[in-house]
Order: C-alpha cells, then structure tokens, then sequence
C-alpha cells in the first residue's frame, strides 16, 4: 500500500472544523441515519462528510450548486430509503471522490478501511463503464451485475446516485436529459424492480417520464390532483364500518387508497386504451397494520372485510404463506361493494409494508436477529448469480430482452415431486421448469407429469402444479421450444444449441462451396466472397454457408455471381450504396443539423414545419406526431432525421440501441400546414350518431376527415376517425366537443 503523505497533510480530517453551514448539513445527515439506520458510526461519518466537503472544494454541479451537495444527497437517500447500514452511508459520500479528486484508494482504505473501499472501487468502476459511450448498454449491465455481485451495497448506492441525478435532471440540455431517462428506465428501473425498491423504482419512472413526455405526465399528475377528495370521501365512506370494527378488536392500523405513481397509471391508460377515471377505480385500497400486530392479525382483518363486503373468491391471494421471489408479502382480496363496485384491498403488517416499499434491502436491518430477512436475500443474490453463471449469450442485446422479460411478468409457483416450491414466470412451461431444476434435466427433457397427468412439454403450468420431469438418457433438445420457454435459463440454453447446430450446417455449406471452387479452379477470397453474400443479402459468409449447407440457396446461382465478380470485379447492388450512407458519422450529421439550427436563432434545437428548408426530415409513420407532441429527432443512416413522439415504442427502442442519434427538435412558432391525428369514440349505438360526429367535425369545427372506420357490438359503438388538425390544441378541442355529444362514453387519441 502506498500512502501519499502530501495529501495526508492537506486533508487533515481529525484537525479540520466544519463551518457553521457544514456542521449544519452533517447533523441532518446524521439525524437522517438516527432515524432509519439506528446505531451508526458518527464519527467515522463526519470524517467522510469532511472528505467529501475538501475534495470537491471549489467544483460546481450542472445546477451552479457546490458539487458536494451530490454526495450527500445520496447518502441521504441510501440512509432513508435504503437504509442499510453505516458503511454504505460513508461510502456513498465518498463514491465521486476516487474518480473525481486526487483522494486515492490506498487513502480511502487507511481512513476509513477495507470494506468501505471496496464499494467504492466498485461503484467507481460501473461509472467509469457507463462513460464509456461506444460499449453497448447489454455489456455495460453485465459488468454492473457482475461487480454487483461482489457486495451488494455497490449497485444500492449506484440506484441512489441515479436516482439523486434524474432528481436534478433538468439543469442538463434536453438531448442528454432523454438521453439519461432512457436508460434509467430501461436498466435502473426494471433492476431496481427486482430488488423490491418499489419506492425507488416508482420515482425513478416518473421523473423518466416526466422528462420523456412532460405533457402527459402532467395531464397526469392534474387528474390525480382534481380526484383526490372525492376518492379518499369514498374510501371514509366504504371502510367506516369495518374500521370501527377493527378498532373494537384493539387493532391499531392506517388505512392508505390514494395511487401516486404517476407512470404507472399513464401505462395502463395505453396499454387498456381506456381513460384516466377507469384505470383510477381500479387502485387498490391498502390496510396496513402496526407493529407489534402480526400475520394472523392480518387474517382477522380479512375476516371483518369479508363480514362487510362479499370476496370474489378467484381473486384471492396469499402471498404471506407463499411471498413472491422479491420478498412482497400481502394479503389481496377483491371485494364487491354495496355500490356494486369491485375494489381490491391489501391487507399487511407495517414491515411488510416496509419491505414492499424498500424491499429486500429493509431485511438488512433484521439479518442477525431474522432468519427469513437474509434467507430471502440469499435467494436474491443466487438469482443473480444463476443469470451471470449461464453460459454467455452472443449477442449481449438477447440478454438484456430476456432479463427485462422476467422482471416484468409475473409469477407463479410449482411444485418439484418432492414438494419443494419453485418461482416461474407465468406463462412458464415444464421445459423451463426442466431447465429450471437442472440443465441436463432440461436438454434430456422427453415428457411430462402435471398433477400425475401426462401432459405435452408445452403445456402452460398454473400457480400450485406439481411437475415432474421425464427424461430419456440422450439429448432431446428442440430449437422449436424456443417458442414455448419464458425464463431466461432455458432460452439462453436453447440459443446456444442453435448456435451450435447452425455452425455445423455452416461447416457442410463450407466444405460444398471449397470443393466447388476447386473443381473449377476459383480463387475467390473471403472478403471478395462478403461482397457476393451481400448481394443475396446475407451478413456475412457464415449465413451464406448456412444456406447453401441446408440448401436454402442454390449452390450454381451463388457460383455463377461469384465467378461473374471474379472478372468483371463489380457488383452493383442498393447494398452498396447504403454503404456508403452509413459512412456519414453522427457527428459530422449533428454538427450540420445545430448549424442549420443555430443560424435560425433556436439554440441547439431543430425547428420543425419552421422556414429551415436545407433540412430533410420526415414524420414517421409509426406514431404520427402533430404539433404540440413531445417529439424527438433519430438521424437516420442516409443522413435524414426522423421525427418520433417521445413515447412511440419504436422511439423508444431507438433510444436503447443508438442514444448518440437522437436530436433535439421542436415544433415551430406559428405553422399553417395539416396533420394527420386519429381518435377513437365509443359510446353507444344510437341512430343518427355517426350524423351527429361527422356534423360536430365538418360544421362547428370545418375540420376536415380522412377517414371514419365505424363498428358496433352489444349496443355500443366504436369509431376510428382519422382528421386532419392544426396540432395538439385543435385535436383536444374536437375530443372535447365529441364528449359533449348525447351517448358518448370515451373519446381517446388513438395510435
Ligand atoms: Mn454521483
């Protein structure tokens, strides 16, 4: 170990006063930590406060505020939200130094020990990886996992970082904003997901979708706002009775039925296409009971419930008996109200509650004295570890599909023949519960037992199936099961034997086109042969002979171009030139768009349907933007910009894979141009309502239509109209005008 004595001196933490300000910001810390943590180490954390306050000394934030406000923002976060312990609160303070001042490691680990450097090397490393901007985000995530997996407290502060930067995100310029959210939801989110922050999590999603489509989220967040009283005057009104009841049983609780994450709501509007009112009555109500009460208190509660308001017997789950894999336990019942209303109600302990909110993390707390908290974080961390153990996938974007895919569906549990609890994602099969017990299990996997019935390997297993496994003593493996396997195991697994089966049927293709050659004395080298694949669109010669092995492509016509290119040396396909288009590099397309814009007077930004003729963009088709949508800009590979609305799937998924391509756009002042926007309206099926909305359109709002699709089922009626508007202000009129109208029920933009 080398210590720098120069800057042993220059830091002398023992002898150095804290001003009045700084003493100010160390207390609260400190009584942040008192009231979360409990017992910590005081003094060792006002070192690290002293620390953090020098080495930044002088280096300001994006924000114009004194750099060290960051780190002690995160420390503030690990220690109320995560609350683990001291170590990670002294190393969330210091988790910029390393990385950002002349403190060296050697210097953390003499002050403040081993442990603490060690997290900090670690999160040094994961942001020195996110940096590095060419490395595609997949590898970036499996590094973060794997240093992960060394101590656990690495990746915790890292979410507090996150969550304190996306916080104060919009002290950044608008491109590196959505640049920053994307990938906090599509990494930091869904991981945080997974280890049970919800309360992280959830926060993280709105400040991303805050800063993705701030419209939206603030149509939102007014909604939530306007609904509030009568909401929770429905609440008083429906528990009235049974919090009586409850009291009389000496039963102290809270009672909580106000849904405040944001996202959450917006997603289901999209995904049910339904509007804010629907999705909003559907929120659970949530009973949470105080300490010292415990589970079979829970059940009493359940019993009261159901003596006021009739259960819905399909909707009940335990999932205090059985948790799920993250740790969630609850109580949930759907009850019928006397207003016939179906409404669920949650019914836990307050540490449940906790760990729902916080997650596995809140288990920390009670590792020495519970046996349940550390066991279930053992199970967490072994999970991790089975994703990093499996054999590597090629291509590192698989990875991450099918890790976002367990994270968001839900699961169910089965049964081994000897009665031990297995998680499954639903939808899950006996191949992956084969994969699940074992590898081997899954690749000799011939049939199997559901419950003692035989059933088809690809039969879908249900919540509480006992499941066994016939296997016969050779390798059954079926590329076809990649279709009917859900969990992250069995696919990679599945993968790999087609990998490797079509590297044999390349070899054959191979050996054919070698002797080919040879026969007719050609010699043609690889690179010259990439050239002929291309020409039948293949990637690369590897395709090429894994046709020609399994005789997809004919080997004459393949031999005929080749030789053709031998002589003539010239192929001349639309390949080649997109080639050539690929070659303009993102810079060079940036700096051309800001200088457009800039001379403009528009700042960095590109004005749309504005006067800048020597810019070529295009609207796409996909979620076709009008005036007043959040949009963004994607260059293309030819040069031209496309314009996305924020939250169009596809934009999204650009934003994952080629973040460097976005640019920033906005719609111009004044346009006189249409656009084409669609609605949706369902109401019921009277006579004359089609009359009726086409009159609204054409007479009161000379808005002319495109296109009106029209169909009805069981009374009620659903409209398609595609119109041509103005922009966002125009369409908003003309949904408002049509809810107005006799027997409307909903009125929606459609995509
Ligand atoms: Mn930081």
């Amino acid at each position: 170990m080398s210590i720098n004595l120069s800057i042993v001196q220059k830091y002398d933490l023992e002898a150095y006063t804290l001003e009045q300000a700084q003493q100010e910001d160390v207390q609260q810390l400190l009584d942040v930590c008192a009231q979360n943590i409990g017992a910590v180490n005081e003094d060792q954390i006002t070192k690290a406060f002293k620390l953090c306050y020098l080495s930044h000394n002088g280096v300001t934030r994006a924000s114009g505020e004194p750099y060290y406000y960051h780190p002690v923002e995160v420390a503030k976060i690990v220690a109320q939200e995560i609350n683990i312990d001291d170590i990670s609160v002294i190393a969330a303070l210091l988790h910029d130094t390393v990385e950002d001042t002349d403190i060296g490691l050697d210097q953390i680990r003499q002050w403040f020990g081993n442990e603490v450097a060690i997290i900090i090397d670690g999160v040094t490393k994961i942001t020195g990886v996110f940096k590095t901007r060419d490395s595609k985000q997949a590898e970036t995530f499996m590094k973060l996992l794997l240093s992960m997996a060394e101590d656990i407290r690495v990746i915790l502060i890292k979410f507090a970082d996150r969550l304190h930067n996306m916080r104060t995100i919009q002290h950044l310029r608008r491109e590196k904003q959505i640049q920053i959210a994307s990938e906090t939801m599509d990494l930091y989110a869904p991981l945080a997901h997974r280890f049970g922050l919800f309360t992280i999590k959830n926060e993280l999603e709105d400040l991303c979708f805050k800063t993705i489509d701030p419209t939206s989220f603030k149509f939102v967040a007014r909604k939530l706002r306007e609904k509030k009283e009568s909401r929770e005057a429905y609440i008083d009104e429906l528990m009235m009775p049974v919090g009586r009841q409850l009291a009389e049983q000496n039963l102290s609780f809270e009672i909580k039925g106000r849904p405040k994450h944001i996202y959450s709501i917006y997603r289901k509007m999209q995904r049910q296409q339904k509007p804010f009112e629907e999705i909003y009555d559907l929120f659970a109500i949530r009973i949470i009971l105080e300490e010292p009460h415990t589970k079979e208190d829970c059940w009493r509660v359940y019993s009261i419930i159901t003596d006021w308001y009739t259960p819905i017997p399909e909707r009940f789950r335990d999932f205090i008996s059985v948790p799920k894999a993250n740790g969630y336990q609850s109580l949930h019942t759907t009850v019928i109200t006397n207003r016939g209303k179906k409404i669920e109600v949650q019914i836990r302990t307050r540490k449940m509650d906790n760990i729902a909110e916080r997650g596995l993390a809140a288990h920390w707390k009670y590792k020495e004295g519970e046996q349940s908290g550390s066991d279930t974080l053992d199970r967490f961390v072994s999970w991790v570890r089975e994703v990093l153990d499996n054999p590597r996938p090629d291509s590192s974007t698989d990875f991450v599909k099918d890790f976002q895919l367990n994270l968001y569906q839900e699961e169910i549990y089965v049964f081994t023949p000897k009665g031990e609890l297995r998680t499954l994602p639903f939808n899950a099969t006996p191949i992956d519960f084969a994969f699940e017990i074992h590898s081997e299990v899954g690749e000799r996997a011939m049939a199997a037992k559901v419950n003692d019935k035989m059933v088809p390997l690809r039969h879908k297993l249900r919540n509480g199936d006992q499941v066994e496994i016939i296997t016969g003593s050779k390798i059954n493996l079926n590329p076809d099961w990649m279709d009917d396997v859900v969990t992250h195991k069995a696919k990679s697994r599945i993968r790999q034997f087609i990998k490797q089966k079509q590297r044999k049927v390349a070899d054959i293709g191979r050996e054919i086109w070698e002797k080919r050659c040879a026969k007719a004395k050609l010699d043609i080298t690889d690179q010259e042969l990439t050239r002929v694949a291309r020409k039948f669109k293949y990637e690369s010669t590897q395709g090429l002979f894994f046709d020609l092995g399994s005789g997809s492509i004919e080997l004459a016509t393949v031999f005929k171009e080749a030789k053709k290119f031998k002589s003539t040396g010239k192929i001349d396909t639309e390949e080649d030139q997109i080639q050539d288009a690929q070659n303009i590099s993102t810079e060079q397309v940036h700096q051309k768009y800001f200088d457009a814009a800039r001379s403009y007077g528009q700042g960095n930004a590109l004005i749309l349907n504005g006067d800048i003729s020597h810019v070529k963009y295009t609207y796409a088709n996909c979620c076709s933007p009008i005036p007043g949508d959040e949009v963004l800009g994607f260059i293309s590979r030819n040069g031209d910009v496309k314009i996305h609305r924020s939250m169009c799937n596809n934009a999204q998924h650009l934003l994952k894979n080629e973040g460097d391509r976005i640019i920033d756009v906005k719609w111009a002042k004044s346009i006189d141009s249409k656009f084409l926007g669609a609605i949706r309206v369902i109401g019921e099926d009277r006579v004359g309502m089609i009359n009726d909305i086409t009159d609204v359109l054409s007479k009161s709002l000379s808005t002319n239509m495109k296109s009106i699709n029209v169909s009805s089922d069981e009374g009620m009626f659903e409209g398609i109209i595609t119109l041509y508007v103005d922009g966002i202000a125009h369409l908003d009129k003309i949904m408002k005008r049509l809810e107005r109208l006799q027997g409307v029920k909903n009125v929606l933009r459609y995509e």
